[in-house]
């Protein structure tokens, strides 16, 4: 592949060099129920064993299995166990109790009839159906044991997981800490959703649709607002940098006559460790530190933050809140047009994504990929992902793509 110049990065060093310049954030004890989502620092260990005891698993008779392997075969009752309140004395040959589910199995008991099987007169059961020892028994442990390790660190919690750890008896649980992403919008022409908007002024669509990405993600938000286009502005706000993990800057971070990212950033001590990538959307992407903390300056453009934002913003969160392997997953899908070859930048084609009765998924990029259409932004479901300097490519082959998933 020719190399790619201008001072261009490729996206792949890109990421590294992204994922080299931000660190796992430190731990926190949190409780069991506020974390979903979240990434454990520590192995989680049972407390307890799951059932205690052994229980049944039908609502039914606790029988002697021996009593039963001839049918019918009449029992007496002599007892009842519910779940939470067990049957305390011991079952003898001819004795049955009755029994619900998740019920401790009384003493002496070792299978269960269900209830479907039986018929009652009394306190006098006969059971219609044999019931082979272990019947619809649940022993002790089935489910697991005190000290089993269920959950092991790194593991990004779900509801399945979570309850898990609360069937384990474990009420708080380490994790890593979420990120603190700070958030700076740039420009005189923006202004936030509900503002009164002047005829040459835009909704900062950036300083809203990012905090949502930093949420949907693991972060947490901090809005610093929007900096005029003036150096003044931008450095006043970054006063407000302090106890962030990380900083994102929207705008401003091109070559114009009014893009100060870079120069302003720069008196402020930013070390840059890239400001171009060989990518379409989102050419002028600004990587580096600065206060001792990581800072990725996303190009204005709506299209183009949201991308880059997908392609670095998202590894560099999932690395501080303890996630290893952060890279995408790439899949394939047949193209559904003809595309033209390739420059030396990487696209991201917006595109939609139909899938056919045999679950044959075929993306269709959009006619045009202005990085300012927000609006087919939110419509398409996947990129195209097109290599530099890429062949023509024929409707029906396949490409690379990104889903574009619930959290972009
Ligand atoms: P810039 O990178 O500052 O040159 O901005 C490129 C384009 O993106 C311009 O058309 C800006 O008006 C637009 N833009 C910049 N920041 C935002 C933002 N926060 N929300 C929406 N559009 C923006
Ligand atoms: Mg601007």
């Amino acid at each position: 592949m020719p190399e790619i110049t201008d001072g261009m990065i490729a996206v792949e060093d890109a990421l590294k060099n992204v994922l080299a310049g931000v660190k796992q954030l430190g731990t926190e004890d949190i409780s069991v129920a506020d974390a979903q989502n979240r990434v454990l620092a520590a192995d989680v260990i049972s407390r307890l064993t799951q059932p205690p005891v052994a229980v049944s698993a039908m609502d039914g008779y606790a029988v002697r299995a021996e009593d039963v392997a001839s049918v019918p075969a009449t029992l007496t009752q002599i007892g009842e166990s519910a779940a939470g309140s067990g049957f305390d004395g011991k079952i003898e040959a001819g004795q049955t109790t009755r029994i619900f589910t998740g019920a401790p199995v009384p003493e002496g008991a070792d299978a269960i009839v269900i209830q479907e099987d039986t018929e009652t007169a009394g306190d006098q059961i006969t059971m219609i159906e044999a019931a082979p020892a272990g019947k619809y028994i649940r022993p002790a442990g089935l489910d697991f044991k005190t000290g089993d390790t269920l959950l092991s660190a790194g593991t990004r919690l779900n509801s399945r997981n979570i309850a898990l750890a609360a069937a384990m008896n474990v009420p708080w649980i380490k994790v890593y800490r979420r990120p603190r992403v700070a958030i700076l919008s740039t420009g005189d022409e923006l202004v936030l959703p509900g503002e009164p908007v002047g005829p040459d002024q835009i909704i900062s669509s950036n300083s809203i649709g990012m905090a949502a990405f930093v949420t949907a993600n693991g972060g947490v938000p901090i809005n610093l607002g929007i900096a005029k286009d003036d150096p003044d502005s931008l450095k006043e706000m970054l006063n407000s940098l302090s106890g962030a993990d990380m900083l994102v800057t929207i705008g401003g971070a091109s070559v114009g006559d009014h893009d100060l990212v870079k120069s302003v950033l720069g008196e402020e001590g930013l070390d840059i460790t890239f400001s171009r990538v060989a990518m379409r959307p989102g050419k002028p992407l600004i990587f580096g530190q600065i206060s001792g903390i990581p800072m990725l300056g996303l190009p204005g453009n709506p299209v183009s933050a949201g991308v880059t934002a997908a392609l670095f913003l998202r590894p560099a969160i999932n690395k501080m809140m303890g996630l290893g392997d952060s890279s995408h997953r790439t899949e394939t899908a047949i193209l559904g047009r003809d595309l033209d070859s390739n420059d030396k930048r990487q696209d991201y084609l917006r595109s939609t994504l139909d899938i056919d009765a045999n679950g044959a998924l075929t993306a269709i990029p959009f006619d045009r990929q202005d990085s300012s259409m927000l609006a087919r932004f939110a419509q398409a479901q996947c990129l195209v992902v097109r290599v530099p300097f890429a062949e023509p490519i024929s409707a029906g082959e396949r490409v690379e793509i990104i889903k574009l998933d619930g959290s972009f």
